[in-house]
């Protein structure tokens, strides 16, 4: 069993992944700021005694003794990375050296958990590993989509010079239970809005697309890529290729929650991208990874999470 370290650990994925983990008997260290996570999310875990929860900030330096580094630390939805961009920029950045320095020290093998945003609003679809990106750098995604793409470069440079163990996923939207309910996220904010009857906030004209992953079939891709074959460095996309718009995921979740909402329109934001959908063929390939949970059935899973937090 190794020594693992999770950044992040207490958010949304990050949860799933010390779950995961801690169950397979590794000694899980989850070390989290809290400013998007929750011990709440990892509170079930407190009980292992291979599971230990550090409050701290990967934008400073830590020395632990470990063998892989999963490093999610950095919030992840469109409110919460913009609430504070300059920190966010810092979490990206700062915190990619500070795991790849650690890394380095104690010659641990580091995944890096990269996003579809470094495709920015692509101008090539489905997007492959191989494509460059369309960013805008100076807009309010950009402290996001510019602080992956300067985590993924500093990842790169670490394995060409000092030859350090990197994995690198681009994980594409994800959702499931442990999202905060208050995310700001697509997935939670429509079946929030619909178990409590408010109009459902569809933004712009809804005919961008998504494609929506289930939390359970990316943590199984993470997981083949932290163990998967020396020198298979990604990135590596991690997504399901299913591909919705925005208003018939609405009209999903008002079918499957039974909800009498109303869509309305709210102005879209700024360089929101307009379609997006990963090739998976290199997952398949080096991984043997493909998703299995549809839509419909990851939602029913979401929504009965959600209906707890709601009435609780
Ligand atoms: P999340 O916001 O639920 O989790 C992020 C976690 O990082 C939170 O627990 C937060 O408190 C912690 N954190 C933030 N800044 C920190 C700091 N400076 N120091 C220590 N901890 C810090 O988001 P998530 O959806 O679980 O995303 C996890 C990772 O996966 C992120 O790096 C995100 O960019 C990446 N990702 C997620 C998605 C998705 O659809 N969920 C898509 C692409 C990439
Ligand atoms: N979106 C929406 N209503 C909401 C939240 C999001 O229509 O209440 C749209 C948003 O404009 C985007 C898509 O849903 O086109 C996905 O948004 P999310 O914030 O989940 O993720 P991202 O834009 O980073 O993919």
């Amino acid at each position: 069993m190794k020594r693992i370290l999770v950044t992040g650990g207490a958010g949304f994925i990050g949860s799933h992944l010390c779950k995961r983990l801690v169950e397979e008997g590794n000694e899980v260290i989850c070390l989290d700021n809290f400013f998007t996570g929750s011990k709440k999310n990892v509170k079930n875990l407190l009980d292992y005694d291979n599971f230990e929860l550090i409050r701290h900030d990967v934008t400073k330096e830590i020395n632990l003794e470990i063998d892989q580094i999963y490093n999610l630390a950095c919030p992840a939805s469109p409110p919460h990375y913009q609430y504070n961009p300059i920190k966010t920029a810092k979490t990206s950045v700062m915190g990619a050296i500070n795991m790849l320095g650690l890394a380095k020290r104690v010659h641990a093998r580091i995944l890096q958990a990269s996003t579809s945003e470094v495709y920015g609003d692509p101008e090539v679809h489905p997007q492959p590993e191989s494509y460059r990106g369309c960013v805008n750098p100076i807009g309010i995604r950009s402290c996001y989509d510019e602080g992956k793409r300067m985590a993924e470069t500093l990842f790169f440079d670490y394995y060409r010079q000092h030859g350090l163990d990197i994995k690198v996923i681009r994980i594409f939207n994800t959702y499931g239970p442990n999202m905060h309910p208050e995310d700001g996220r697509v997935v939670s904010n429509f079946i929030v809005q619909a178990l409590k009857g408010e109009d459902i906030t569809v933004y712009g004209d809804g005919s961008q697309t998504r494609s929506f992953c289930y939390v359970d079939d990316l943590i199984e891709g993470m997981y083949r890529m932290m163990n998967s074959r020396d020198g298979f460095t990604g990135p590596v996309n991690l997504g399901n290729p299913g591909e919705y718009t925005i208003l018939e995921l609405a009209e999903k979740v008002i079918k499957l929650t039974g909800s009498k909402s109303e869509i309305i329109r709210m102005p879209l934001p700024s360089d929101d991208p307009a379609q997006r959908r990963p090739a998976i063929d290199l997952a398949g390939k080096e991984l043997n990874w493909k998703p299995h949970i549809m839509l419909e059935d990851g939602l029913g899973r979401t929504i009965d999470y959600f209906r707890e937090v709601v009435e609780a």
